[in-house]
């Protein structure tokens, strides 16, 4: 198997009044399992039903009303875990995070702070040109999702749905290895196409399915090597931590704002204060939300109605013998396999349906050109309709009869662009179509030099001169093949022009 050697980006560098900064961050990534029922209940977790329509008894905090671990989202952690090459705990157990919300019933949530599931593990994070940085992941732990608290339906009333109370969410939380905004939205990614991939949680950030906190710390150059080298904190600045954010480009400009604040505070003499703050959208700032609450504000203790969580070593190797081929081991075949760039491979194995389109398309023709069709074409045609891979109208056997086509050279280049808009409207078979349509390229020389000598009669002048300059005998070229309908093959055109054009 080949293996691809990437160069480590560049930190982020902020030129201050008085000095240049660098940027440390670390992200806890909020992903909600994908699965039926929540957590500890059987209540159905579909998004957008009636408010309040999806809630157990224990979901409400009935009296008397004791959770039940789902092992479905046990699973799914686990599978996340053994996705991001992560160690899986097979004791772990659950704890109760203390705090008042009026759209959290229990008053507390179940989490996991002591014994997470899943330990330490590590996601490849690929910027594009070869630059690539392995971010470590310090932990996943498993929790309980809060409700929603709605204020903007009545001037004097809030109302509250418990539709997601209990929804079980993975918490992953990675060390403070990102040094970039673009790092930060590209480890956010590479995240959620392992997740897609693994089937564990659908990456919808819109529906906030995936929220991220963003920890944002700032130090002088040559520090963050000392913490690499010693693991230890101090040599780091004080950071912040930007709350629930769900998009990729609000992560990056509230790490740049933020970064911005704390660098202005600490160039006046001042100290960063270690605290919670929301990023506002519109004022394109961030804003203090709560100092630093520590883990003893929460009372933390073990939830007394939940067993520590054992599980298996055997059952964790049948979830691991089960998992798909997963992004960078994709990636790396299609290089290897069909001769790809590291960039086509990217945009082709940037979800699974895309990669599984392309395999049966380049499968038994060639890879390049599969490639080039599907990204080029077959992408291109399918934004401007507003469609994805999923309801593409053109089955890959269909683009696949395409390539071969044009391998064979039955078909130019500029007419397979016309076969595939009518495969694309139509439907059909791409070789009965140029049968019946009469699109098979002339390859007949004799048809193609009657053509190009009528053009020559007709054109001295611009024969005289492209004797001279040779540049010119492309305009003979697309003269012949304006005068075949695109039909006549390129090459055999060429050959003639500089053949005639040379005597
Ligand atoms: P908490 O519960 O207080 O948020 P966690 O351990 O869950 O603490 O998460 C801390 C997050 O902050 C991690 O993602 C970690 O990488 C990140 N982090 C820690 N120190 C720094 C720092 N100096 N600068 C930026 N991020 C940091
Ligand atoms: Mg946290």
């Amino acid at each position: 198997m080949l293996d691809l050697t990437y160069e480590l980006p560049k930190p982020k560098v902020i030129s201050g009044a008085k000095h240049d900064w660098e940027l440390v961050i670390g992200l806890e990534v909020h992903a909600q399992v994908s699965s039926n029922a929540k957590l500890f209940s059987g209540a159905s977790t579909q998004f957008g039903a009636e408010p309040n329509s999806n809630v157990a008894f224990v979901d409400s905090a009935m009296p008397g009303m004791l959770p039940v671990i789902n092992e479905y989202c046990i699973e799914q952690a686990v599978r996340t875990g053994l996705g991001l090459k992560a160690q899986i705990n097979l004791n772990s157990a659950f704890d109760r995070k203390n705090y008042f919300y009026p759209d959290l019933p229990q008053g507390y949530q179940i989490s996991q702070l002591y014994h997470p599931i899943v330990g330490e593990g590590e996601v490849l994070v690929e910027l594009g040109n070869g630059l690539a940085r392995n971010v470590r992941i310090e932990r996943i732990h498993m929790e309980q999702d809060a409700g929603k608290s709605i204020h903007d339906m009545d001037p004097n009333m809030s109302f509250v749905d418990l539709n997601r109370v209990g929804v079980c969410l993975m918490e992953i939380v990675s060390r403070p290895d990102i040094r970039g905004p673009e790092e930060a939205a590209a480890f956010v990614g590479k995240l959620r196409q392992i997740m897609r991939y693994l089937g564990t949680c659908d990456g919808n950030m819109q529906n906030g399915n995936m929220r991220a906190d963003v920890n944002v710390s700032i130090c002088r150059p040559g520090q963050y090597e000392k913490y690499q080298e010693t693991q230890d904190f101090s040599h780091l600045g004080t950071r912040c931590e930007i709350k629930n954010m769900n998009s990729m480009r609000f992560i990056q400009q509230a790490i740049e704002v933020e970064a911005r604040r704390q660098i202005a505070i600490v160039e006046a003499g001042g100290k960063v204060d270690q605290e919670t703050r929301l990023y506002d959208v519109e004022k394109g700032e961030t804003r203090s939300m709560r100092s630093k609450e520590e883990a003893h504000d929460y009372r933390y203790f073990p939830d007394p109605d939940l067993l520590p969580l054992e599980i298996e070593q055997e059952w964790v190797d049948q979830i691991a013998a089960t998992l798909p081929e997963l992004p960078d081991a994709k990636k790396l075949r299609f290089i290897s396999d069909f001769g790809l760039s590291d960039y086509d491979a990217s945009v082709l194995t940037a979800d699974v349906e895309s990669a599984a389109y392309f395999e049966a398309v380049a499968e038994g023709r060639s890879g390049k050109l599969a490639a080039n069709w599907v990204i080029n074409e077959l992408f291109g045609r399918l934004k401007a309709d507003d469609k994805d891979i999923s309801n593409c109208p053109v089955p890959p056997a269909q683009l696949g009869g395409i390539i071969e086509l044009i391998s064979a050279d039955t078909i130019s280049g500029k007419i397979a662009k016309d076969l595939f808009e009518i495969v694309y409207t139509e439907g059909g078979d791409p070789a009965q179509i140029v049968e019946d349509r009469g699109m098979k390229q002339v390859t007949d020389t004799g048809a193609i030099e009657a053509a190009l000598d009528q053009i020559i009669a007709d054109n001295p002048a611009q024969v005289e001169k492209a004797k001279v300059n040779p540049k010119l005998a492309g305009w003979f070229v697309g003269q012949v093949m304006k005068a075949t309908g695109g039909k006549a093959n390129p090459k055999a055109v060429n050959q003639l022009v500089a053949q005639k054009l040379g005597e």
